[in-house]
């Protein structure tokens, strides 16, 4: 018999949107036949826009000195036991130089908050824009003012990343100290939108106080807001920080979230993220059977890798890493997708 969680499968990948009750129903009711369901839709959807192409980003963490204190995060400003980096302009030319030979064409330029000043920021982007005019250059550098946004674009950045954590703001208190916005995060990613980047949000699945209310309210957030890319992963603990007992997220309500996203915006970037290929063994690809069409290779330099340590068991290295790109080719090949070689912009539809 059709279950009343299949149907609302069918409507979204119809309609592309729910309303919030309807988001909150197939969260509750969904089991492992649903999650199938949606993983065929969301395929079908994903192979009508990009086939099965599977766009690569070179992933360049240039430092995890950081300003906030999130409280799940691994690089938090008051975790004495991170040791502290920030990568130079040379060494993040080196990598991208590298990464370009290898095949990448796009930079994502992660780091935490105040890592460099704004006029380093503008210099490496100027730097890779002027070396490399052919890739994209995505950021991830978490909160500016609208000024400091329009300056990165006009010195040739395109996209960037801002996850909005969780969009329900007493939930969004329950993951950071009081001397962090929920709203000025919000702003923030129309600022982004303004200044003209192509806009990534996203949120972490399993986090701590997360419901299938709080959930909803993130379905609902990116099907209004309609960003160009969506980044989630499972929460997962790191011993350090005030989160480090809490259980990790599931690998399989992810993907099943990764599903709903792909129907409810068809062309969106969506990537198979770290935390989920270090969440569980296959990780990776499970997340591109259901519906991701990114994947974001390690390109940071080998020193450093271990330092950017949001979470506990984060691979950076075998499969992660942007060096066994050919390895990921034939994984990829082995489940019917191929790595495309090219800036992987939004296809409009
Ligand atoms: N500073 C930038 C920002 O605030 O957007 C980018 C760096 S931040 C460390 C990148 C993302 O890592 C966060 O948005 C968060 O969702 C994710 N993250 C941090 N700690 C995590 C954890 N313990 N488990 C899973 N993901 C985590």
């Amino acid at each position: 018999m059709r279950t009343e969680a299949a149907s609302l499968i069918d409507r979204l990948a119809q309609g592309h949107r729910l309303e919030k009750s309807g988001y909150r129903t197939l969260l509750e009711s969904a089991g492992a036949e649903e999650y199938a369901y949606a993983a065929a839709l969301a395929d079908a959807a994903r192979r009508e826009v990009y086939g099965t192409a599977v766009f690569v980003r070179g992933l360049i963490e240039i430092g995890n000195i950081c300003r906030n204190d999130c409280y799940y995060c691994g690089i938090r400003a008051s975790n004495r036991r991170c040791a502290r980096y920030a990568l130079t302009k040379e060494q993040i030319l080196a990598c991208c130089r590298e990464g370009y030979g290898i095949g990448f064409r796009t930079f994502v330029l992660q780091g935490g908050e105040g890592t460099l000043p704004l006029e380093q920021i503008l210099a490496i982007i100027a730097g890779i824009r002027g070396e490399f005019p052919d890739c994209a250059i995505t950021l991830s550098l978490g909160e500016y003012e609208a000024s400091a946004y329009e300056e990165m674009i006009a010195a040739g950045a395109n996209r960037y990343l801002l996850r909005h954590e969780t969009a329900d703001e007493a939930h969004y208190h329950k993951l950071h100290p009081a001397t962090m916005s929920f709203r000025h995060r919000m702003r923030c990613l129309e600022s982004l939108r303004e200044a003209g980047f192509a806009v990534g949000c996203g949120f972490m699945v399993g986090s701590p106080f997360q419901t299938s209310e709080t959930i909803t309210s993130d379905l609902k957030f990116i099907e209004e807001f309609s960003p160009e890319m969506c980044g989630i992963g499972p929460f997962l603990p790191q011993r350090d920080t005030p989160f480090g007992g809490f259980p990790a997220g599931s690998a399989d309500l992810t993907c099943f979230l990764l599903s709903l996203i792909r129907l409810i915006k068809p062309n969106v970037l969506l990537p198979s993220t770290t935390a989920l290929g270090s969440r569980e063994a296959d990780g990776r690809r499970k997340g591109i059977l259901a519906g991701a069409n990114v994947v974001m290779p390690n390109l940071s330099p080998f020193e450093v890798r271990g330092k950017y340590a949001l979470y506990d068991h984060k691979l950076s290295t075998g499969p992660e890493s942007a060096q066994n790109l050919e390895a990921l080719k034939k994984s990829l090949r082995e489940i019917g997708f191929s790595v495309a070689v090219s800036r992987g912009d939004i296809k409009n539809i």
